[in-house]
C-alpha cells in the first residue's frame, strides 16, 4: 500500500531542519504524538472514494459477513454508489482501542455494519462467560465510539435472540429484550450485547448518531465455524456428521434434543441485513428471524444434517448428560413482515443441504 503521508513527513523534516536541533526535537515530539493517536495512518487505497457511501463490515470474514458478501455478488445496486470493505481481525484487533481508530482513520467509512465479536455455540459461551463478557464489551465500545467520533452516518451492530429473557411470554419481541436475566448459560455473552441496544439509543439522543441493531436468531450455512467444542449447533454436527461417515462410529447429538430453535441461512441473513443499513432507520432493533412457525427441535434439526451427511439413523445417538441450554427463545418476526411482505426465507432442510456439501468441498480449509 503506497504511503500517502511521506511526502508530508518530508515537508516537516526539512521544515524542522531548518529551525535547527531544538526545531527537530519538537518534530520529533509531535511525531511520536501522531503516531500514537493513529494520526499519519495513510487512507487505504482498497475502497473506491468516487462512490457516495464507504461501507465498513467489522467481522466481515466470519459467517455473516460471508452471507453479506455472497448477497451483494448478486445485487447490482450495490455497484453503483457503494463500495464496501470486508475486515478481518488481521485488519486490526478490535479489542484495542488503538487498532479500531488507526481501522477508522484508514477506511473514513459513512457506513458501517459491525459484525465482529467473539462468537460461540452454548458449550463455548458456558466455559468462557468472562470472556464473552469483557471481549464484545470491549469490541462494541470502541466500535461505537469510532463511529461518533468518525462521524460515521449509520452504524448497524448485530444482537441475538439468546440475549433474550429466559423467564418470559412468548413469542418474544423486539420491546422485551431487556424485560427479565437472559439464560445463565450464556450471560456474559448477552450482557455485552444488551448494553449495544442501550448505547444506540444513549449516542442517539446525547450526539444525534443513527445506530441500529439486528437480531438475528440462530445462523447457519457455508464458511461457520465448524469447531465440535466451540461452534454452534448445525456446523458443529455437520462437522461430527462428516467424521461418523468416515469412520462408522456413533453421530453423537449433544442434550436431549427436544430444545426448539429458528434458524436463518447466512446468506438470506446477509440479504436482510444489507437491506437494514441501506432502508431501517429506526434506532429501536428488528428481528430477523423465520417466522415462528419454522421453529424446529434439535432432534429434527440432527436428523436432516444426518441424512444431508448420507448417514444411517443407527449411527445417530443423544448424549443426554451434555447440557439443553435455553429450552426456547420464539422469535416473533411481525416488525420484519410488515417491512418486508415479499422475503423468501431458503427452506432450512436446503440450506443444511448447502452447508453439508460446503463442509465436505471446502474440508481443508473448513474454520474447525
Ligand atoms: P464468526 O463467523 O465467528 O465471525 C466473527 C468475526 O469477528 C470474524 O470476522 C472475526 O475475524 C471477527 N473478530 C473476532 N474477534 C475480533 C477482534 N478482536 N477484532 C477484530 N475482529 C474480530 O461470527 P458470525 O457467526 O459471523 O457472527 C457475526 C455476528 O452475528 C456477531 O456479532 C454474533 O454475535 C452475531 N450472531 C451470530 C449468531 C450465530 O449463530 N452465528 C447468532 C446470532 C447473532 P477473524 O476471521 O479474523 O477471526
Ligand atoms: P444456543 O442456541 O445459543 O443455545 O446455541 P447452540 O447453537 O450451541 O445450540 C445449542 C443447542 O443444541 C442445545 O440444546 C444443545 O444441547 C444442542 N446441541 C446438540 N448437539 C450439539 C453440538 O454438537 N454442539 C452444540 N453447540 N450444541 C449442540
Amino acid at each position: 500500500m503506497a504511503d500517502k503521508s511521506l511526502p508530508l513527513q518530508l515537508a516537516g523534516l526539512a521544515a524542522a531542519a531548518a529551525l535547527g536541533a531544538a526545531g527537530m526535537a519538537m518534530y520529533q515530539a509531535s511525531k511520536a504524538k501522531a503516531e500514537a493517536a493513529g494520526e499519519d495512518e495513510p487512507l487505504a487505497t482498497d475502497v473506491d472514494r468516487s462512490k457516495e457511501r464507504i461501507v465498513l463490515v467489522t467481522g466481515g470474514s466470519g459467517l455473516v459477513g460471508k452471507g453479506i458478501e455472497a448477497f451483494l455478488k448478486s445485487d447490482q445496486e450495490a455497484m453503483k454508489n457503494e463500495s464496501w470493505k470486508f475486515l478481518s481481525s488481521k485488519d486490526g484487533d478490535l479489542r484495542s482501542r488503538k487498532d479500531t481508530e488507526r481501522v477508522f482513520r484508514r477506511y473514513r467509512p459513512t457506513h458501517v455494519i459491525h459484525l465482529a465479536a467473539k462468537v460461540g455455540g452454548l458449550f463455548a459461551n458456558m466455559n468462557e462467560k468472562v470472556e464473552f463478557y469483557r471481549e464484545n464489551v470491549l469490541i462494541n465500545d470502541n466500535v461505537m465510539e469510532c463511529c461518533r467520533i468518525f462521524k460515521v452516518q449509520k452504524l448497524v451492530s448485530c444482537l441475538s435472540t439468546c440475549i433474550f429473557p429466559d423467564k418470559t411470554s412468548y413469542p418474544i419481541d423486539e420491546s422485551m429484550v431487556h424485560n427479565g436475566p437472559p439464560h445463565v448459560s450464556n450471560e456474559g455473552y448477552a450482557y455485552a450485547k444488551r448494553l449495544i441496544d442501550v448505547m444506540n439509543r444513549c449516542y442517539s439522543d446525547e450526539y444525534g448518531c443513527k445506530m441500529t441493531a439486528i437480531i438475528p436468531t440462530n445462523i447457519y450455512g457455508p464458511h461457520d465455524n465448524f469447531s465440535i467444542k466451540n461452534g454452534h449447533v448445525i456446523p458443529s454436527l455437520i462437522h461430527k456428521a462428516y467424521l461418523a461417515k468416515q469412520t462408522g462410529g456413533d453421530f453423537n447429538i449433544w442434550g436431549s434434543g427436544t430444545p426448539l430453535r429458528q434458524f436463518i441461512f447466512n446468506q438470506d441473513l446477509g440479504a436482510l441485513t444489507v437491506w437494514v443499513m441501506r432502508d431501517y432507520d429506526e434506532p429501536d432493533p428488528i428481528i430477523l428471524s423465520v417466522p415462528e412457525d419454522d421453529e424446529v427441535s434439535i432432534r429434527d434439526v440432527a436428523l436432516m444434517v444426518a441424512e444431508a451427511s448420507g448417514l444411517p439413523m443407527e449411527q445417530v445417538k443423544f448424549d443426554t448428560t451434555k447440557a439443553d441450554g435455553q429450552f426456547k427463545k420464539t422469535a416473533c418476526n411481525d416488525k420484519l413482515k410488515g417491512l418486508r411482505p415479499d422475503f423468501k426465507f431458503k427452506p432450512i432442510r436446503e440450506g443444511i443441504q448447502e452447508a453439508v456439501d460446503w463442509f465436505a468441498a471446502n474440508f481443508d480449509k473448513a474454520r474447525k
